[in-house]
């Protein structure tokens, strides 16, 4: 049993001419000759590699919708209201006292140094992508003003075609990693924290030297690989000097 329809996809702006699809190919069970369709093999004849890659570029984000036979729809939770724990010293829960307003969602993280967050999130790591370059700004502030942790993902440096090197090859200066960091810390109200993922292009290039000795961050995350996406460890550009 296939959980997801190969060779078709909303993000890959694909489909199939026919409601009849084989599950385990995603062909038509009669795949014609001088079909008009979409399918992704069809598309492939005449865009190549270019169809792999999810569009419009720049305007989405994508993902996966494989069908997994489980879900936590499956589960039901048999809640109860009875008595409250974690109340103020010397109140009493009752249902005045006892509402989800009132409920403390803090917490913090780290061993020596300690981050407090106002809700136990960190966001997903946006890095490199167009899509994330161009939204950085409302992402940022409402993880900033909700006090969560903020991740910039890897790659950030090496994009950005003002990034300037030293004779060593190390960054003298990233604007693009400036303005991430420096929007966060704007509506930073001392809840979570913005971190940088480095890939080993960000570990050649010393982001997190730069960082540190910058903008004071104290917190990296060392990719070791791709793990999250099917084409995780590409982006693409609008032109080869882009690149
Ligand atoms: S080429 Fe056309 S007929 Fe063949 S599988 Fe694709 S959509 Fe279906």
């Amino acid at each position: 049993m296939n959980l997801q329809q190969p060779n078709a996809n909303e993000a890959t702006r694909t489909s199939n001419r026919s409601r009849s699809v084989v599950p385990s190919s995603g062909l038509c069970t009669r795949c014609v000759d001088g079909c008009r369709g979409n399918c992704e093999i069809f598309q492939a004849t005449f865009r190549g590699r270019e169809v792999i890659y999810p569009g419009p570029f720049g305007e989405i984000t994508a993902g996966g919708d494989k069908n997994y036979p489980l879900d936590y729809s499956h589960l039901n939770i048999q809640g109860y209201a009875l008595g409250a724990k974690g109340l103020p010293k010397g109140v009493e829960g009752n249902p005045d006292t006892a509402t989800f307003p009132a409920v403390n969602t803090e917490t913090d993280y780290g061993w020596d140094i300690k981050v407090k967050m106002r809700v136990p999130i960190f966001t997903g790591a946006l890095g490199s992508t167009e899509i994330a370059r161009k939204n950085w700004e409302h992402f940022a502030v409402g993880a900033a003003i909700s006090g969560v942790t903020l991740v910039c993902g890897e790659n950030v440096c090496g994009i950005n075609p003002q990034l300037e090197l030293d004779s060593n090859k190390k960054i003298k200066n990233a604007p693009d990693m400036d303005r991430r960091i420096e929007t966060y810390k704007r509506y930073h109200q001392g809840y979570g924290e913005i971190l940088v993922q480095m890939n080993v292009e960000d570990t050649r290039l010393g982001v997190a030297e730069y960082v540190h000795a910058k903008h004071g961050l104290q917190t990296i995350e060392l990719k070791w690989g791709q793990g999250a996406k099917c084409i995780g460890g590409e982006i693409k550009v609008k032109s080869l000097e882009r690149a």
